[in-house]
């Protein structure tokens, strides 16, 4: 503390010095730090006066991590910052080789540190972002049962391959052998993947009376999360479950790991006028948004990652998203269908909740819509940006009959079209026949030995059954085609 005075009176006496030789760089001053806690990193903000260039390393004994700053000082109070749920026990900050700061941080836990430093944009000036990521953590709270994840893996991998066999135009039958034995039925979760927008050092858009975007949108995220976690055969997933920012492309990563069966982007946004209101439905567009508004907000959507910071692993992962050529395609097609299919439902219901900005599920080339093979909605929730809305938005009994609306719609979809594996497939099963032109599969059971037992191709009990994996499962219902 004394040394700071020291410099600042010294500066105060250099300072027309200073104006006599040749202007050297300024010092860059630290005004501000802000943390960010997520479950698998924390994320350390320092609002810089000007670029700096930083060193960041750790020290064992006790665990610390410092942060050298070339030619800085410190004007920002360490104590304010709220620790709490991050890696971070304690900051210091003391100077170093004269001009030089060092921050160095005490650690509860070990961390891999990444550095990087953002331009200043609409909201803030100069950053340097410091990374604490926790090794072997899971980027969301409650991860997927690993078993699970297996099943929904094969799952995933048996559709690819019979997606390839089309499209290369191949039998998929001779992909998938009908030979193997009936499985037991693993009744598993539908899993929906729940984003909450923005969060962190990405506020979203804010209401006339300062109600900010990423604080409702959890507030949302988190009933939602409730209603389907309370429903038998569906479990959430929520992207982020704390005010931390996710990268756009780091969003859909994290649902597919997860293995979702859906996705669902929760915003409320603001128009640059005060009179837009009414929620809507999109999903991914790739050749052009549908209405101006659409064009509108799939930009400011997708500035989220110039704000927030965008996700340094990103551009190596990427590649595994990348499925080319008309695979793709065929892939992205039913897709999309699947994720206008649901946003027709979602809407229905969520226009007896509040007045629809348009009647049709629109579509816009939103970053965050992008998996191709994950239906995906995005869903506007108001306009924050309009005086009743943002109050709306607000309210608890609001958010939470808007949240029932999009789990309705979600619901009553895979109700109709349950994946085979899951629980309410079987649960389906257990309500029908099973005799006349129906067969409930036995243990033992192979799919080629019921196809010839009722005189059958396997291609054709394959296409009545809509079967494209190579599983059958035990209690599963088949329908038997008249040949
Ligand atoms: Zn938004």
């Amino acid at each position: 503390m004394r040394k700071r005075i020291l410099r600042r009176n010294m500066a105060r006496w250099l300072l027309p010095l200073a104006l006599l030789v040749p202007l050297c760089a300024e010092a860059a001053s630290v005004d501000n730090l802000r943390l960010w806690a997520a479950p698998d990193h924390s994320r350390l903000v320092f609002d810089l006066s000007s670029p700096v260039t930083a060193e960041v390393f750790t020290l064992e004994d006790p665990r610390r991590l410092v942060i050298d700053l070339q030619d800085s000082e410190f004007n920002a109070d360490a104590d304010r910052l709220d620790l709490s749920g991050s890696a971070i026990r304690e900051v210091r900050t003391g100077v170093r080789n004269g001009d030089d700061l060092r921050v160095v941080l005490e650690l509860s836990r070990a961390v891999e540190p990444r550095h990087f430093t953002l331009e200043p944009n609409e909201q803030y000036g100069h950053r340097l972002v410091v990374d604490l990521e926790y090794p072997g953590e899971s980027a969301v709270e409650d991860p997927i049962d690993p078993i699970e994840a297996k099943i929904r893996e094969q799952e995933i991998a048996a559709e690819r391959a019979q997606a390839e066999a089309v499209a290369e135009g191949r039998d998929p039958d001779t992909v998938t052998p009908a030979a193997k034995q009936a499985q037991p039925h693993p009744k598993r979760d539908i899993i929906i993947a729940v984003d909450a927008g923005h969060g962190g050092e990405d506020p979203g858009a804010t209401g006339p009376a300062g109600t900010r975007e990423k604080d409702v949108v959890l507030e949302m995220a988190k009933r939602l999360s409730r209603l389907i976690n309370a429903t038998e055969g569906f479990k959430a997933v929520m992207i982020r479950d704390g005010d931390y920012y996710v990268g756009l492309r780091q969003r859909t990563r994290i649902a597919r790991e997860q293995k979702a069966d859906f996705f669902v982007s929760l915003h409320a946004d603001a128009f640059n006028s005060p009179r837009p209101h009414g929620s809507s439905v999109f999903a991914l567009s790739q050749s052009g948004a549908t209405s101006e508004t659409a064009k509108w907000l799939a930009a400011s959507e997708n500035r989220s990652d110039l704000i927030g910071g965008v996700d340094g692993n990103l551009s190596l992962d990427d590649k595994d998203e990348v499925l080319r050529g008309v695979l793709l395609d065929l892939t992205m097609t039913a897709t999309l269908n699947d994720s206008l299919t649901i946003g027709g439902r979602v809407l229905d219901r969520m226009g007896r909740v509040n007045d629809l900005h348009k009647s049709q599920v629109e579509q816009a080339g939103f970053v965050v819509l992008k998996s191709p093979d994950i239906p995906s909605l995005l869903v506007e929730t108001g306009f924050i940006s309009n005086p009743q809305e943002e109050r709306r938005l607000r309210d608890g009994s609001y958010q939470q009959r808007m949240m029932q609306a999009v789990f309705g719609g979600i619901r009553a979809h895979f109700e109709r079209n349950p994946p085979p594996a899951s629980l309410l497939a079987w649960q389906r099963d257990q309500g029908r026949g099973g005799a006349g032109d129906e067969y409930r599969i036995q243990p033992g059971d192979t799919l080629s030995e019921i196809a010839a037992r009722h005189n059958v191709p396997v291609g054709q009990l394959r296409q009545a059954n809509e079967l494209n994996g190579d599983v059958i499962r035990v209690g599963q219902v088949l329908r038997i085609p008249s040949s």
